[in-house]
């Protein structure tokens, strides 16, 4: 072993965790599922993996150990920190598979950290997860839908793996909850070892969460003793924006120490996500206090990840969740206020070393009166769309007997169901048809499985992977404060007559042939250079699996008459659910069955407004609009694309109902 292996040997020995060694292998050994809770930072993540790699690695023959996590940084941030600790070669004993990137070796990888979503993925493929000896479920708290329905499945799997191990794990735990869902398995728990955090409130409400947090971060700079802060913020854009400004505020700041923002969100690449870990920057000079560093990041730095050296949390109170209405089938991600269990969880962060503080940007009014205890389980707030399918595929008996933690609202259900239905991914009987065995093969939700499946149909499958990559990606088009106007002329460059999709298109295919200069490019049309290089990749491993089912990647020329019109058509095969039509009195678009009056977002590249219109996503702030949009020129298509969903006989009245029935008794042709 190296030098560096008896250094972090030594720290780990420290961690709270590591008390516990012979409890948890003892309860390993003699029950098939154990419960662990344990306080965030106690070294659940990156050592318990490791005890069990020592237990069982002479037994392994092959298996492996496999420990789930919610989030995709956690997962490869712990794996290539294991692999250090371990002294092993990171993606070859240790590795980790997130959704579209797997950095593990066949034969070789005995400690594998997946995203949740990954490992019940592998499920569809294999229900016994057979590759695996022990299981580890990691985050349990965070309730996320993957976790939730893995428990559930495991629960299915135990009776019939005997040989199978399988620990939950969690930071906060509602224990009864879990005792009762896994019944007489044993709980050990590790207690916290924090320090005492004062908790300093807003005297009164905030206008702008993210001005007052920029002004907490340099009273503490100014005014408090040494040690790193951690704000937590809701997204990448606004992180980015404060760190910026943060690192000018700090370089004017000359009196003081040297001020240094960190940024922390998913779609960073793993190497800047591991400067979280650095070091404090060095004083200005020999003999003054040493620099502070800021962390400024998502829910992740909330349990998923932690962070020594923090000594003040800033907590503007938002993050962003994922939130739906079954009612009307809108899914959309929403800056939402947090819960008072995460605010409590954030404050914790501050007294990991030593007594902290906990600058609340609320007031303790709104703290008592306006959050809700607990964020409700992802199962309560989504669309069960892609769930259903996956649980089909996995050959659960019966959906509506599945042991749910805490079952989906029935009308949700139903919803998914039908809309399974509609896509022709369930047949009347209930089934799982072919065409909805292939949709769950694609690594993307159903809608988008579909378009791609039907592109073949319509000849234009190069084109929809292009189109469905840039979808499946973050939103690439930067837009910086200082230069709204310029982002938005250069994105403007990639306009198409019948809308977003097409610009999306666009701008896909014009960065492929710039790539050579790819980071120049990007800077000048104001991309984001990592999302269009995964948009590359994400496309290369959908046209994989085009190619597994034998589609073949046929092109259409922007100068056949079909290009605009097939797009549209493989577009609405998917997603004619998501249709929106004008109006006439009115003006405004009204969603097809929902009666829910939408505007264009203001991104489009729409000139005018189309009667028909296919859209990607819905979004409500203090008004709703509809965001990367495209025309639908022939609205009869809808009639032969989605009948059943079209019926006459089943349309509400609206402004849809109207064209069609006109369409129906007006236009026939007279005898
Ligand atoms: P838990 O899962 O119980 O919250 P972890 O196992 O994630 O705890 O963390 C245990 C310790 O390991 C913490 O002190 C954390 O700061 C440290 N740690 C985790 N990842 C890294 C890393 N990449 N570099 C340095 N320290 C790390
Ligand atoms: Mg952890």
């Amino acid at each position: 072993y190296t030098e560096n292996y008896f250094k972090i040997l030594e720290k780990r020995e420290q961690l709270p965790v590591f008390q516990y060694k012979k409890d948890l292998l003892e309860a390993l050994r003699n029950n098939q599922v154990t419960l662990l809770v344990g306080e965030t930072g106690s070294g659940k993540t990156t050592q318990v993996p490791q005890f069990f790699v020592e237990e069982l690695k002479p037994h392994l023959k092959n298996k492996m150990i496999v420990c789930t996590q919610p989030r995709r940084v956690a997962a490869m941030s712990v794996a290539k920190r294991v692999a250090e600790e371990m002294d092993v070669e990171f993606g070859r004993e240790v590795g980790y598979t997130i959704r579209f990137d797997d950095f593990t070796t066949n034969n070789k990888t005995f400690l594998k950290y997946s995203t949740d979503g990954m490992l019940l993925r592998e499920a569809m493929f294999d229900p016994l997860l057979t590759k695996y000896s022990c299981i580890i479920l990691d985050e349990t708290h965070e309730r996320t839908c993957a976790t939730d329905i893995l428990m559930g499945l495991i629960k299915e799997i135990i009776p019939r793996r005997p040989d199978l191990r399988v620990l939950v794990m969690s930071a906060t735990l509602d224990t009864e909850r879990f005792l009762k869902y896994f019944e007489g398995s044993p709980l050990i728990k590790v207690p916290g070892r924090t320090f005492p955090v004062e908790i300093l409130y807003s005297e009164k409400p905030e206008l702008d969460y993210v001005d007052a947090a920029i002004r907490t971060v340099l009273q503490i700079h100014m005014k408090e003793d040494p040690g790193d802060i951690l704000l937590f913020l809701t997204g990448e854009e606004e992180i980015e924006d404060v760190c910026r400004k943060l690192s000018f505020r700090g370089n004017e700041m000359v009196d003081y120490p040297i001020l240094k923002p960190i940024p922390l969100y998913s779609s960073l690449p793993p190497n800047e996500q591991q400067r979280i870990f650095c070091d404090p920057p060095k004083p200005r000079e020999p003999g003054k206090p040493p620099g502070r560093k800021v962390i400024v990041s998502t829910n992740i730095a909330e349990t998923s990840l932690t962070i020594d050296g923090i000594v003040y949390v800033i907590d503007p109170g938002f993050c962003k969740q994922k939130i739906y209405n079954p009612r009307n089938r809108v899914e959309s991600l929403q800056v939402t206020p947090i819960s008072q269990a995460s605010a409590e969880q954030r404050a914790g962060r501050a007294g990991r070393t030593r007594p902290g503080k906990c600058y609340r940007l609320y007031t303790k009014e709104s703290y008592d009166t306006h959050l809700t205890k607990q964020t409700p389980p992802e199962m309560l707030r989504t669309n069960l769309t892609t769930v259903v399918l996956q649980l089909y595929r996995i050959g659960v008996a019966n959906i509506c007997k599945f042991h749910f933690m805490e079952p989906p609202a029935p009308e949700t259900m139903m919803r998914a169901l039908e809309i399974l239905n509609y896509m022709g991914a369930l047949d009347d009987e209930g089934d799982l048809t072919e065409l909805g065995k292939m949709m769950s093969d694609f690594p993307v939700d159903p809608q988008l499985a579909k378009v791609l499946i039907s592109s073949s149909k319509y000849k234009c499958v190069s084109q929809m992977l292009s189109i469905v990559s840039m979808l499946s990606i973050q939103n690439p088009f930067l837009r910086p404060a200082d230069k709204k106007k310029e982002a938005d002329r250069a994105r403007q460059a990639f306009a198409d007559v019948c809308g977003d999709h097409f610009l999306l298109l666009n701008v896909y295919d014009t960065y492929v042939k710039n790539q050579f200069d790819a980071k120049r490019w990007c800077r000048e049309n104001f991309l984001n250079p990592r999302a269009m290089a995964s948009a590359v990749r994400i496309r290369e491993q959908l046209e994989k699996i085009m190619k597994r089912f034998k589609f073949e990647i046929s092109e259409l020329s922007p100068l056949q008459k079909e290009f605009q019109n097939n797009i549209q058509k493989s577009l609405i095969s998917g997603f004619f659910m998501q249709v929106a039509c004008t109006n006439k009195s009115t003006g405004k678009y009204e969603i097809i069955k929902e009666n829910e009056k939408v505007d264009l977002h203001l991104s489009t590249c729409l000139q005018s407004k189309p009667t028909w219109v296919v859209f990607n996503e819905y979004i409500q702030t203090t008004t709703a609009s509809i965001r990367t949009v495209t025309e639908i020129s022939n609205y009869k298509w809808l009639l032969e694309i989605a009948p059943a969903y079209y019926d006459l006989d089943t349309l509400p009245a609206g402004a849809a109902r109207d064209y069609f029935i006109k369409e129906k008794y007006e236009n026939k042709p007279k005898a």
